[in-house]
This record gives C-alpha cells, structure tokens and sequence, in this order.
C-alpha cells in the first residue's frame, strides 16, 4: 500500500481542508484519516507501506484538464500522446481531453479507439477523448456520437472552429442531450473577422495587425446559449476570453440553463498589451483587454468560470518562425498552468481552495463526473506546494513543442507529484 503522510488535504467535494493521511491499495483510495490515526489499514504482517511525504504539500484530488491538443494521430511532429500526457502530469494532470482536430480527425469510433488503446500503451495520464461533433469537423453533417460515446468520448467538439450553423448545432444538441453528452463550442462568428492575428482594439491599431472584436466570441456565445434552452442540451464555452462572453453565461446561469465555461491560464495572465510581433503572443481566441481580464479573474473567484482549462496547443518551432499574420494559433499550457493560477492566489484575487475547485470537481461536473478524496474513489492526486520557487524553462519542458511565452518566468508553486490509479506517475526533485 502507499501510504501519503503529513499533507494537507483539501477536497472541493466534502469541503476538507485538514492535515490527513491517504492510503491506497491499487487504483483505489482506501483509507483517509487524521495523522496517527488509519492504523488498522496498516499493511499486512510481512509487507511494508511504502510512504510518500508530503510535509507541506496540499493534497488535491487529481487535476482534469478538459481542453488540449495531443495532435496524435497525424501531427507527431508536434506533439505525442506520450510526450503531451508527461507534460500534462509534469503540470499535475491527472486526466486530460483531447480536442479532436487531429489527421484524421476524431469523428469516428475507430478512430476514438486509436487514441483510447495508444494511450493505454504510453500515456502518462488518463486521456479522455473529445469527438467531432460533424464529420471531418466540416460543419455539414453529423460525425458517428453515439459510436464515439461507446468508444470511450467524454464530450463533442469541433474545436478550432466553431459549430458552423445554428441548425447543426440543434441537430447536435438534440442528439447529445439523449446522450447526456456536454457539447463544447469553439466560440467564434469568422464573419466578424478583419483579419485573425489578434484582438481587435488600440494596441492592434499601434502594431498594424488586422484584428478581431470581442464581438467575434460573445455573438456566437450568444447564439449557442440558445440553442442549448432550446434543446436542454449541456453546453459547455471553451477558453471563454471576453468580459461580454461571461455576462452572457452569467445571465444563462440565472435562467437555469445548462451552461458552463472554462478559461485558459494565458488570458487570466496576459492582455492584447503584451503582443508585440512575437508569435508566442498568438493564440484563438487572442488576448482580450485589461478589463477582459479582469472580469474572468472575477468570474474564477465567484463561481461563474467552471474550470481552468490550458487549450495546450503544441506547435514545432519552425512553424512559429513566421510572420505575425502567417503564424499559427495556440501556445503549450500543461506545465504552466498551477503556477499562474498560483499568482491570482498569492496576489490574494482567487482563494486556495476554489483555485483546486476549478482545477478538479469544476471540470469534473462539466462531464457529469465526481471528483473528491474518499474511500473507494479512484486513486487519482495531485501534490503541489503554493511556495516552491523555480523558473520554467521551455526547453527542459517534456512537451515536444517549445511554443510558450512564459519561457523564464519565475514562479512561486509548482506540482511536486502526479498521483494516476495510484502510481506515481511524476514527480519533482525538490
Ligand atoms: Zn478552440
Ligand atoms: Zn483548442
């Protein structure tokens, strides 16, 4: 048995915020009790609990990271599925869903079925797969959902682009409510567009970079809330970047709608100030403004965000060394992304324990999962300290790709181990 000893647990389900040791036996949680106490869960005569420490760590139930891109199968160049999941456990996941904007994408049991048995063979996390929502991600007709929900998808997608239509979605929406399937929405009406480098507003006019209006998400936010009242669908904003976009939610919420959002750790951090002609500055939905941000930092505090979510989004690095406009969208996240959300903490704007909320019983509501530290629960953990100081380096990142614009930030807080049906599966020389 593994016995974790001298941490303090804080459970978002049952509202625990106490020192106590954890055992587990295999993939299960067996015993939680008061330090000294759990002693009849000693291992048998003859073996030994093997004993991790974790004398001023916060015990956390595992991370869930509902929104990345693993770019495996088709993009290995990139990214893996086993070098994604080792950045991802580096970054204390312990479950992440991959958008299916893959080669070919995934619309399709089969290839649902790839990914689900490749990450069995080599992930260093779980990987719970996002399917297509229409074929091929085109927008016309609808991918194979009921098939993709047999082989093992946790929610629909077109991620990258929008769902084309208000009809689609309908379509879409009517069909996942019958599956209790989420529908996660790439938020963007592409009509708006003047171009698709950044956030429409003074600081794309100083630069001379073509941009997008906050317009652009908050319309199509507008448009999916609803259609999901009127189909009772769940509905779910991915990487929610505008103050107008979260009212909206705000407003739904009030109504009784089935909405919820998530929020990336480089729009709580960075404003459309902070792009200059450097392309780790890009990204979809682009950086929005000063008070964009800070209206996400507040939803992230009150309850209106449902989950921090990284959209890490792997490119190799000549795709990079581009011009502005010709640049791809999307910066690496996993292994920055509890270091981030550890500012907003330190700096007194999110408190501790709805910080791990959104990191663990947030996203797992948004996929009808529960998610706590009990007997009997899986035994997934994220261990991390709120003080350890150290500067992420892109290029010691387990991730293949180098596409980050944090690369020597120094922080305070990092993971120290990732806990996956109860191996170790990371963890951090202190
Ligand atoms: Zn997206
Ligand atoms: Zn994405």
């Amino acid at each position: 048995m593994l016995r974790i000893k001298n941490g303090r647990v804080m459970d978002p389900a049952s509202g625990t915020d106490a020192p106590r040791d954890i055992w587990l036996d295999g993939d299960r949680i067996v015993t939680v009790a008061p330090p000294g106490g759990g002693e009849s869960q000693r291992a048998p005569a003859g073996t030994r609990d093997e004993i991790l420490d974790a004398s001023g760590l916060i015990v956390a139930p595992g991370f869930i990271d509902l929104h990345c891109h693993l770019r495996e199968p088709g993009i290995e160049n990139s990214e893996t599925i086993e070098t994604g999941t080792r950045a991802a456990a580096r970054g204390g996941f312990t479950a992440v869903c991959p958008m299916p904007n893959t080669r070919p994408v995934n619309d399709s049991a089969s290839v649902t079925r790839g990914i689900v048995e490749r990450a069995a063979a080599v992930a260093s996390t779980r990987v719970w797969p996002v399917g297509a929502a229409s074929a091929g991600s085109r927008g016309e007709s609808l991918a194979e959902i009921a098939a993709m929900q047999q082989a093992g998808i946790v929610a629909v997608s077109d991620d990258g682009k929008p769902i084309a239509t208000a009809r689609l979605l309908r379509q879409v929406m009517d069909y996942c409510r019958s599956l209790d399937l989420p529908v996660i929405d790439h938020c963007e009406d592409a009509s708006l567009f003047a171009g698709n480098s950044m956030r429409e507003g003074r600081q794309s006019v100083r630069l001379g970079l073509a941009g997008m209006p906050a317009a652009t998400e908050s319309i199509a936010v507008a448009r999916d809330i609803q259609v999901a009242e009127l189909t009772g669908c769940r509905f779910h904003v991915a990487h929610l970047s505008a103050r107008a976009s979260l009212e909206a939610v705000r407003a739904a919420k009030k109504r009784g709608v089935r909405v919820s959002c998530e929020v990336t750790p480089h729009h709580f951090t960075l404003t459309d100030e902070d792009v200059a002609y450097d392309t780790h500055y890009k990204m979809n939905p682009p950086l929005g403004s000063a008070e964009d941000r800070a209206a996400l930092i507040a939803g992230l505090a009150d309850g209106a965000v449902d989950a921090i979510a990284t959209d890490h989004a792997p490119h190799e690095p000549a795709s990079k060394e581009v011009e502005f406009d010709r640049a791809p969208f999307g910066i690496t996240g996993f292994e920055t992304a509890l270091a981030l959300a550890l500012e907003l903490v330190h700096a007194g704007k999110l408190p501790l324990m709805r910080m791990v909320e959104l990191f663990t019983t947030g996203p797992a509501r948004v996929l009808g999962r529960e998610r706590r530290i009990a007997e009997g629960q899986p035994a997934d953990l994220t261990l991390f300290s709120t003080e350890h100081a150290w500067t992420f380096r892109a290029a010691e990142s387990a991730s293949k790709s180098r596409n980050t614009p944090f690369d020597g930030r120094v922080f305070r807080g990092a993971p120290m181990a990732t806990i996956v049906a109860g191996r170790v599966v990371y963890r951090r020389d202190a």
